[in-house]
């Protein structure tokens, strides 16, 4: 017992901010004299991921409490574009689109370098739909189209109707509502309590709430849903030193990531923690302005450096994206749509973009040299570079850099022509908690820690080294659903 603590004192610490979480960790043992809240499932982190197993463990009969550190519900969820991926006949073949289960279980694992534990891709692909359906039953809404979203690797992503992730907080939240679920609203979990130490049940936990200690009972689980700490520089930093000063997509509020170091110091084990997703953000040194999103639509946008050349296959893992735009002098690069593609947009990347020409995150030009004179790109280039991508269009193949033929489906002609800064900043990591497919957390010897679940950004293992885009969101809802219906079943 002391040599396993030792260790994950020691684990901890090496991987972040030392003396308050080796602290933390030696405080793991105490248990309170009595107890603030009592619950039957204790929901952390109010998140896609939470909402979904509140609402699931509340089906499921269970009492359910929802704690939130913050003022306000949603976590990064509520800032997301919303795009979901499944593989859903009834959608994608009056478009002609040829998927499966079985495909989109192959390329997440494939993108993932096989990192990824098999047995929870399996319930996330097989799952994707169902959970979808699921969704619906709430009152949620998805477009018709079918879109292959940024780094998503294939058309699947279904784009919620309501912008930016807030239709499947609201409906959430409405059944949690409907269904008598409580909200802890600012009181952040500090640590979990356990039976004995880091052995034993989870009994509940310890939190704060307007500078107090409070205690939270939760007979029959708890279930945490805390997001990933692609906010946190330093602890990003611990696991990839490249990250330290770069933007971030997320709230900085909520992706923190200490909920994930206080299921390592109560005995949960971490994996994969070191795999952090950039995506495309504010140009470097911005630190406010409005994050451009005329990527999302990737057969509709070319990508160009200052020199106004093409540097990498649009469609491309984020990964490979993320490198090729951090191996650029500038660290930056531009996306660039015509005026078909701006308005193949979904309406909230519109909107930044049309906001952006204030703020100077984005261009509009009538022609390409009007919008390539605004970028202090040369003209002559930018012309070369989109006559040679539209040649790519016509021949179906792009010797250069790869892009796929069913990638190579639309020219850039139509003025006005956009142009938007698209750096990295860091937006998803891929690592956190064990879990097995029962969404129950493991501990360092692969034992399930009883009344302990996670689901979302703050688990590992489901994406691997690389997330393919419009894996996360049917990430959070699918084990989210799974992790609330055995937290209420006590499985
Ligand atoms: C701009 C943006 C666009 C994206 N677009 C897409 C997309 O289109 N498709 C896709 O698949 N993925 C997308 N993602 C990724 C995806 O949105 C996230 O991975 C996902 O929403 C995370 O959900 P979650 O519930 O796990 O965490 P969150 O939604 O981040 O929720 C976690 C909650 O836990 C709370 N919390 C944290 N610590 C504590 C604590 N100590 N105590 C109490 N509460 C705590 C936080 O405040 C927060 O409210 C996007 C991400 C961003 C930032």
């Amino acid at each position: 017992m002391t040599n396993r603590r030792q260790f994950l004192q020691s684990a901890v610490a090496a991987g972040f901010a030392g003396a308050a979480i080796s602290a933390q960790a030696a405080d793991v043992c105490s248990k309170p004299a009595k107890w603030d809240v009592e619950t039957d499932v204790l929901v952390v982190g109010s998140g896609g991921a939470g909402l979904a197993a509140a609402v699931s463990a509340a089906q499921g009969k269970a009492r359910v409490a929802v704690m939130e550190k913050l003022a306000f519900v949603g976590g990064n969820t509520m800032l997301c574009s919303g795009y979901y991926n499944c593989a859903d006949p009834e959608r994608q073949q009056p478009l002609g689109i040829k998927d499966s289960v079985e495909l989109h279980i192959k390329q997440t694992l494939d993108a993932g370098d096989n990192r990824a534990d098999p047995k929870l891709v399996r319930i996330l692909c097989e799952q994707g739909l169902p959970t979808l359906h699921w969704l619906e039953s709430l009152g949620m809404k998805f477009d018709s189209r079918i879109d292959q979203a940024y780094g998503a690797l294939h058309p699947r992503s279904h784009l919620a109707s309501k912008a930016k992730g807030a239709g499947y907080i609201e409906v959430l939240k409405k059944k949690c509502d409907e269904l008598g679920v409580t909200f802890l609203m600012n009181t952040k979990m500090k640590r979990i309590i356990r039976e004995n130490g880091q052995e034993g049940r989870v009994l509940g936990v310890e939190a704060v709430k307007d500078g107090k200690s409070i205690f939270v009972r939760a007979a029959r689980g708890v279930v945490l849903a805390a997001g990933g700490y692609a906010a946190n520089p330093q602890l990003r930093a611990a696991y990839d030193p490249r990250l330290l000063t770069l933007n971030t997509t997320n709230n900085p509020a909520c992706s923190t990531g200490e909920v994930m170091l206080a299921a390592n110091a109560a005995g949960a084990m971490l994996i994969g923690t070191d795999y952090i997703q950039c995506n495309p953000g504010l140009a470097p040194g911005r630190t406010k302005g409005i994050r451009q999103s005329l990527h999302l639509v990737v057969e509709r946008y070319i990508y160009v450096d200052q020199r106004g050349k093409r540097f990498v296959a649009e469609d491309q893992r984020r990964d490979v994206l993320r490198d090729a735009v951090l191996n650029l002098p500038e660290k930056y690069g531009y996306v660039i749509v015509d005026a078909d593609g701006f308005a193949a947009n979904p309406k909230a990347a519109q909107n930044d973009a049309i906001r952006g020409l204030e703020t100077g995150d984005s261009f509009k030009g009538e022609t390409l040299a009007d919008l390539a004179r605004q970028m202090k790109i040369d003209p002559k280039a930018l012309q070369e570079t989109v006559d040679a991508f539209n040649k790519c269009v016509d021949d179906k193949k792009d010797p250069q850099f790869g892009r796929k033929p069913a990638m190579l489906t639309h020219k850039l002609l139509k003025g006005p022509f956009w142009g938007a800064y698209s750096a990295m900043a860091v937006h998803h990591t891929m690592g956190g908690v064990r879990i097995d497919t029962k969404a129950r957390v493991l501990d360092l010897d692969a034992k399930v820690i009883p009344g302990l679940y996670a689901a979302g950004e703050v688990t590992g293992g489901i994406h691997g080294s690389n997330r393919v885009g419009g894996n996360a969101v049917l990430d959070i809802h699918v084990f989210g659903r799974i992790a609330g219906a055995n937290a209420a079943q006590g499985v």
